[in-house]
């Protein structure tokens, strides 16, 4: 804690913020202020922008191959670290210590991804099928690009992104949530000693979002907007990129359904809903929000979660053995408190958690609710919390209308030992991913993202880097 950085990160120095403003950041399992960092205003975004506007011309010619290596010696650092940052992301947003190992690694991860993909970026060329012409095709770094991270995955959602901004060429300024500033100063540490050059990664922290966001986005000279939150908040940056043209990748919220079929093997079933629904305490855009269980299996399968969310240790994050942490924050806990007591109005059966405990600190217990009426309000609302809300269904058509019958479309996991319907009821959800038999989807090597409302573009995956890539053609005549 004594080492990370508190102050923004601008042209490769550590600055307070132009006003002097700072903002407190909570520990979530205890409610005390951890720290105070620099809270950015729009003049601090200016700087950030000039920096980055500067930075691009020279970033992008550098070559493919010292990128890599960056990013590469970066991901090396971050794995050397693993329990420094492990603890400095449990102390600012709260999850298991043993979770935050794992973020870590898979944060780092993307970097280890994309210094392999910095290097292989193709363009091509021909001749057009008029023969008069030939056509040279070079990708290009978009330009300086804005990176809005949430709180939920502090590090994986900052290298995600930062990642194949790298990698492309383009220059960047990252706003992380600022309820977890701390793991995103710490990255930027990280990747200064790794030898990125100064103003290719600007780090905001800040409480004033809009006042920092919108300039840059209306100004013209950010080119790219790659964000992750909530679709609320993404639709409202969609509407600000449209002024100048900006492109934009969009990570937005989810509604996952869980299926669990008849023929399902209810072990792996039973594994697969702890993973999908208690990975990050459910504070997850991939979180199963909604378990639709077939009827004849539904009392069995709701009597197993059950057992197993009541065996979680609730407690802080670093203490050993604790399985659950905090939710983020009192908000975060009271939608939570508001979403199972309405699903309690409308019949739900409580068989497991469901009550707040007294005392510090933003825990709810692992809850499942059974029985859960369709027009429940955590049907159509991300409940990002422990809460596994179960339903039945009779039919196959049936429970893919319903699960298809949301605005998201993030991702769906099917449970089922028959093939052929594995298959065809994953063609048929309208969702980005599906976790066939597994309740865990999230790899860099695989293209992330989802359709409808859940957002545009991909992260991760061959096709993580055509975000930040844009297509030059040159005309050639044949002579
Ligand atoms: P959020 O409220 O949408 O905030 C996300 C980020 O946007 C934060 O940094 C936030 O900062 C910023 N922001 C809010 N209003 C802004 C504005 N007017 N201009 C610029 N930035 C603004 O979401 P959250 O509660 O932090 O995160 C949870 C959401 O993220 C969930 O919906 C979850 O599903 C989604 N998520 C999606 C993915 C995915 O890959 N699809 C991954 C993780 C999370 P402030 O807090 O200061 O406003």
């Amino acid at each position: 804690m004594t080492d990370t950085p508190t102050q923004l990160f601008i042209g490769g120095a550590w600055v307070d913020a132009a006003d002097g403003a700072t903002m407190p950041v909570d520990d979530p399992a205890t409610g005390e202020i951890l720290c105070h960092v620099a809270d950015a205003g729009a003049k601090d975004a200016r700087l950030a922008e000039d920096a980055a506007v500067q930075a691009q011309e020279e970033w992008a010619r550098t070559a493919p191959r010292a990128r890599s290596e960056i990013l590469r010696r970066a991901y090396e650092i971050i794995l050397d670290r693993t329990d420094e940052l492990a603890h400095l992301m449990t102390s600012e947003m709260g999850k298991p210590l043993a979770e935050a190992r794992g973020e870590v690694a898979y944060a780092a991860e993307f970097f280890r991804w994309f210094s392999e993909e910095a290097v292989r970026v193709e363009g091509g060329n021909g001749v057009l099928p008029d023969g008069r012409n030939r056509m040279l095709l070079s990708r290009r770094p978009v330009g300086p690009c804005l990176l809005i991270t949430p709180w939920n995955f502090p590090l994986a959602m900052g290298t995600r992104k930062i990642g194949p901004a790298i990698a492309a060429g383009c220059t960047m300024i990252l706003k992380p949530a600022p309820q977890t500033p701390l793991s995103s100063l710490a990255l930027a540490a990280i990747l200064k000693e790794a030898g990125l050059p100064d103003g290719v990664l600007n780090v905001v922290t800040t409480s004033r979002a809009g006042e920092v966001c919108e300039p840059l986005l209306r100004g013209g000279r950010i080119r790219k907007l790659s964000f992750t939150g909530s679709t609320q908040v993404g639709r409202l940056l969609l509407a600000q990129s449209a002024e100048a043209v900006v492109r934009t990748s969009m990570e937005l919220g989810g509604n996952a359904p869980f299926i669990v079929f008849e023929d399902a093997d209810l072990d792996k079933a039973v594994d697969g809903a702890m993973v999908a629904k208690m990975r990050n305490m459910g504070e997850a855009c991939t979180a199963a929000n909604r378990f639709f269980v077939h009827s004849s299996v539904a009392e069995e399968f709701g009597r197993r979660l059950a057992e197993r969310m009541g065996a979680l240790v609730v407690g802080p994050g670093t203490r050993d053995g604790v399985d659950v942490g905090p939710l983020i924050d009192r908000v975060g806990r009271a939608k939570v408190e508001e979403l199972v007591a309405d699903a309690v109005e409308r019949g739900a059966r409580v068989l497991v958690g469901g009550r707040t405990p007294e005392g510090a600190g933003c825990f709810y217990p692992p809850t499942v609710l059974m029985d859960v009426a369709s027009d429940s309000r955590l049907m159509d609302t991300e409940i990002f919390g422990p809460v596994a809300a179960i339903l039945t269904f009779d039919d196959e058509d049936e429970v893919i209308r319903r699960a298809n019958d949301t605005p998201w479309g993030l991702v769906g996991y099917v449970f089922t030992e028959g093939l052929d319907r594995a298959l065809s009821v994953s063609e048929r959800l309208e969702v980005g991913m599906v976790g066939l038999n597994t309740g865990l989807v999230s790899n860099p090597a695989a293209p992330f993202g989802g359709v409808k409302q859940s957002g545009l573009g991909r992260e991760g995956g061959r096709v993580g880097i055509d975000e930040f890539l844009e297509y030059q053609y040159l005309a050639v005549p044949v002579r």
